[in-house]
């Protein structure tokens, strides 16, 4: 698959998980915090539009308060979100300062989809904050969203939220940054021989069976709701990749359609048959 089409890519979604900005449990990664955001302030000062999908509200919660374990108590997991929320957004807006960017946090839970009205609302936001140049730094609403029966409001995971923001700005790439640099064909932690498969045309059974069930990579969502939100992007006819979020500098060979990761897209013949219907 040639990826000289991903140096067209202007507006560009990176999605980055709760594993990859902490060293541990408890502690934040600060010098990943930094480069991601020289990444996403090069990027953009080079004239593309990124916005940013960050996890970690419960994560840095947790470092901020010091605290040991996981509250099993919905209330609690709220206070602890809420704290986190606040603390990941100061390092952000701090690092990316340094680098003369500014930056935006918008919060959503699942109303943007159940609600036209918010769908759009949301809509305006994102671009009045990318027409200023400004990049969104988006999350879920962990401090008050619910999974109540008859009341859904929670995400859940943000590798579905990512696909979601990706769909609603007509992004031309989502990029999910993960502790496993792409699709294997088998578990890479516990098979050493395990191969990275570089371009995924179809979503089909067999790549699905490659997925391993949810958890399989240590994130909310595992890797089967990372292929689900490639099949989201493919089925509008957009890409996708999953890369290692080890450093964060790839984003600038993915976009120079260098070799990394795994790119899902549907491929050109398919493409093609569309345009041309
Ligand atoms: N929204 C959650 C947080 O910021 C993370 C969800 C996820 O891990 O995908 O902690």
């Amino acid at each position: 698959m040639n990826r000289d089409i991903l140096k067209d890519c202007k507006r560009v979604v990176i999605k980055i998980g709760t594993n990859s900005i902490m060293k541990s449990a408890t502690e934040v990664d600060y010098h990943k915090i930094d480069r991601l955001s020289f990444v996403c302030s090069s990027l953009q000062q080079q004239g593309k539009e990124v916005v940013l999908v960050s996890s970690g509200a419960v994560g840095v919660g947790a470092s901020t308060l010091n605290m040991e374990e996981y509250p099993s108590s919905v209330a609690e997991q709220q206070a602890l979100a809420s704290v986190g929320q606040s603390a990941l957004m100061s390092l952000y807006s701090r690092f990316f300062q340094h680098y003369e960017q500014y930056v935006g946090q918008i919060l959503m839970t699942t109303d943007i989809i159940n609600y036209p009205n918010s769908y759009n609302n949301c809509n305006i936001a994102i671009n009045s904050l990318l027409s200023k140049n400004i990049i969104p730094i988006i999350n879920e609403n962990d401090a008050v969203s619910v999974d109540e029966s008859g009341h859904c409001t929670k995400f859940g995971e943000n590798d579905t939220l990512a696909a979601v923001v990706a769909e609603l700005v007509e992004a031309d790439l989502l990029i999910i940054m993960s502790d496993v640099d792409g699709l294997y064909d088998s578990n890479p932690h516990t098979n050493p021989g395990a191969s990275l498969i570089s371009y995924v045309g179809e979503i089909d059974t067999d790549i699905l069976s490659m997925a391993g069930g949810a958890g399989s990579v240590f994130s909310t969502g595992g890797m089967e709701t990372k292929l689900k939100a490639a099949e989201k992007m493919m089925s509008i006819d957009k890409a996708m990749m999953i890369t290692s979020a080890e450093n964060p500098s790839i984003i600038f060979d993915i976009l120079n359609g260098k070799e990394a990761g795994t790119l899902f897209r549907k491929n050109e013949a398919e493409l093609q048959i569309q345009g041309d219907e």
